[in-house]
């Protein structure tokens, strides 16, 4: 099984090292672990939030190091890179600057609000939830339409915040999924809802259902900030896809898409992080 959302302590809201991370999806049993640290952006207000550009080599050389030294494992060069519109010049150099294995396009932020740092939440009164709903989908639709991304990251994050919108908003829900169609995308299933407010995966199983019969592949991952995260949630996850009818997932090499069978969870090495 694989793993293809991991982060680390480079991106300051993270613990542990790159190679702990490694270690640990080496003894759950996994075959590839995918690292998808959040892009530095400069000239963005975002202390906690990512890595300095200056501590982007020690990122790329982490892994490559890592690669070296586990070869019992595959480890992917990935990043979760933001659709950030005033940013995208420095996002699109960066993307293409490096020999990545996959791209994830996350949106954390609409018009200027990282609405994902729950330091931040309190923002959400004067925002307003279901602006908040309207404005994260049409930017999503921009960002699967940006061609800069393998794979659209936690497609249903404003849950995250803990508040539903109060008005039907599956007409934006189905714009995103037709846009990640057309673009050939692929949804990056995240646990780390699992383990936070919304108490669900993102994205949610109906958003799932309806992914699975428009054919739009998945990617799995923890969103791990912590090494023990590493593969956590995949036991009821894996059996929420296959029950739906998913029986495969992406996996990335130098950002070509393939996929490999999804096998159930084996009980026995479940994570209880
Ligand atoms: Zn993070
Ligand atoms: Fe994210
Ligand atoms: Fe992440
Ligand atoms: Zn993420």
């Amino acid at each position: 099984m694989i793993d293809y959302h991991a982060h680390s302590r480079l991106c300051r809201h993270g613990e542990g090292e790159i190679y702990e991370y490694v270690e640990t999806a080496i003894a759950r049993g996994l075959s590839e672990i995918g690292f998808a640290e959040h892009i530095p952006i400069p000239g963005l207000d975002d202390p906690t939030g990512r890595m300095d550009i200056e501590e982007w080599d020690l990122y790329v050389n982490d892994i490559f190091r890592a690669r070296e030294k586990y070869p019992e494992i595959t480890i992917r060069f990935g990043v979760e890179a933001d659709y950030l519109p005033p940013f995208l010049d420095h996002v699109t150099k960066l993307v293409g600057g490096y020999p990545f294995d996959f791209v994830i396009g996350s949106v954390h932020f609409v018009d200027g609000w990282d609405f994902s740092n729950p330091a931040l939440r309190h923002h959400l009164d004067e925002f307003g939830v279901d602006r908040l709903y309207r404005r994260y989908y049409e930017l999503i639709v921009e960002a699967a339409d940006a061609g800069l991304f393998d794979v659209i990251g936690h497609l249903d994050l404003p849950k995250k915040t803990g508040v539903r919108p109060g008005i039907d908003i599956s007409q934006y829900v189905e714009e995103a999924l037709q846009a990640v169609k057309r673009n050939d995308l692929a949804l990056d299933v995240n646990t780390s809802g699992l383990r936070k407010e919304p108490k669900e995966i993102y994205p949610a199983e109906e958003i799932l259902q309806r992914a699975f019969a428009l054919q739009i592949p998945v990617s799995l991952g923890s969103d791990a900030h912590k090494p023990r995260e590493i593969a956590a949630g995949f036991d009821v996850t894996i059996d929420m896809l296959q029950s739906i009818g998913y029986n495969r997932v992406c996996v990335f090499e130098k950002r070509r898409r393939t996929l490999i069978t999804l096998e159930a969870w084996p009980e026995k090495i479940a994570s209880k992080a």
